[in-house]
């Protein structure tokens, strides 16, 4: 069977890989850097959103700022521990969204 983690190809019935020693029965998945691309995306998307909303829904604009400021946040952190590697571009994507988020989070409360 083909390993889920390393694609090496063990013989039927083996529990571990002879390659890498993961568990042959265990899906395998990237899941943190995955999650910090979605993560900063997240934060981008809250951003303009936010922006855009404000000046339609001023209350929902504001929400969905405040959203982007908490991710925003967490997603910085998160990018600077995963360490990926295009970390720069998903600092920038979060940076970008956070202010964002702060700007429409501003302008919803101005609008409303
Ligand atoms: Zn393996």
């Amino acid at each position: 069977m083909i390993c889920p983690k390393c694609g090496a190809d063990n013989p039927e019935g083996t529990l571990f890989c002879e390659e890498c020693d993961w568990r042959q029965d265990m899906p395998f998945r990237a899941a943190k850097k995955r999650n910090v691309n979605t993560l900063s995306l997240a934060v981008l998307a809250c951003g303009v959103l936010s922006v855009a909303l404000a000046f339609f829904v001023a209350m929902a604009g504001a929400a969905v700022g405040a959203v982007g400021l908490i991710v925003g946040g967490y997603a910085i952190n998160a990018v600077r521990i995963v360490k990926p590697v295009n970390q720069n571009v998903l600092m920038v994507a979060s940076a970008a969204g956070l202010l964002l988020s702060m700007i429409g989070f501003i302008l919803g409360f101005a609008n409303l």
